[in-house]
């Protein structure tokens, strides 16, 4: 299961039901926080997502609401006695900013925090995952993250059933690459194992509507996107974001799963439900981000 929290679904400023941008990943134990708004570590406490094993933080822009949270963060970790290293990613002047957040004050700190900036199209990677950094549209430099899970190989439900077969000890092995016998027939992984695609997570951080982000997209499990406010508002001159039905657009022209809405202005804090409503025109799957909402991913099924 891949779970995904929104901790913080204002813009600009909090308001008394919502905290600063920030959102939470957990993949089988890797655990990765996508912006780190204020009230970031209050938010991980409060809904016991245990911050002491975050390793990663991506920043998607050097505005206040995105980072304001680090300092606390990274001054909690070192009074919890952690040891192991931070890595800190986000656009240019990422390493600058960092470096000069941490000579702000007097820190007690016993564990190594690397920053690195990040261009379009690069890639954070481990054993089984990759983040990728897109570009969005804002007006400073930004970037947006997309988390894939790397595709793996099952053996297939359905492909054992056309054989006849019954779950044993030998077909595990067909995902290894072997060859293995049952009741005295050879069975190749060709014949029963099945290539299974990773899930996809986009966060895009503050975005005006943008085909890149489509692009990157392309049949996404879960895109949670900027939707500051309504196309009413949008054409009234407001830029630098997205309003819902842009967001629903992106939504569907990329074909993803569900859609996740955050980021509004104030004036919709306690009004998403119009903000869903203006989606719902172009997209169905389409929800409301809330301070500690929880949503999860299933393991896709081998095709
Ligand atoms: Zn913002
Ligand atoms: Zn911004």
């Amino acid at each position: 299961m891949i779970e995904f929290y929104t901790l913080g679904t204002s813009s600009a400023v909090p308001t008394d039901s919502r905290d600063l941008s920030s959102t939470f990943l957990n993949f089988q134990g890797n655990k990765m926080l996508f912006d780190c708004g204020e009230g970031t570590q209050k938010s991980l406490m409060v809904n016991k997502l245990g911050l002491m094993n975050i390793d990663k933080v991506f920043i998607t822009h050097w505005h206040a609401d995105h980072f304001s949270g680090l300092l606390g963060l990274v001054q909690t970790l070192g009074m919890e006695g952690r040891d192991r290293p931070l890595f800190i990613y986000g656009p240019k002047r990422t390493e600058e900013f960092t470096k000069n957040l941490l000579e702000l004050g007097y820190y007690n700190r016993n564990y190594d925090i690397y920053a690195e900036n990040l261009e379009p199209g690069d890639v954070v990677e481990d054993q089984e995952y990759k983040v990728r950094a897109i570009k969005t549209d804002h007006r400073v430099p930004s970037l947006g993250y997309v988390f894939e899970e790397k595709p793996s190989k099952k053996v297939s439900r359905k492909k054992m059933e056309e054989h006849g077969l019954e779950p044993c000890e030998e077909i595990g092995r067909l995902k290894d690459g072997e060859s293995v016998e049952i009741d005295g027939t050879v069975y190749t992984p060709d014949q029963l194992v099945s290539k299974v695609p990773g899930r996809k997570i986009v966060y895009t951080g503050d975005t005006e509507y943008s085909e890149e982000v489509i692009r990157a997209s392309k049949n996404a499990d879960l895109l949670v996107h900027d939707s500051t406010f309504t196309e009413e508002l949008r054409k009234d001159g407001r830029y630098g974001h997205s309003s819902a039905l842009q967001a629903a657009k992106v939504a569907k022209h990329a074909d993803v799963e569900k859609l996740v809405l955050t980021h509004f202005s104030r004036r919709f804090t306690n009004n998403a439900e119009k903000l869903v409503d203006e989606a719902k025109e172009v997209f169905e799957n389409v929800e409301a981000a809330e301070d500690g909402k929880k949503f999860e991913i299933k393991p896709h099924r081998p095709e």
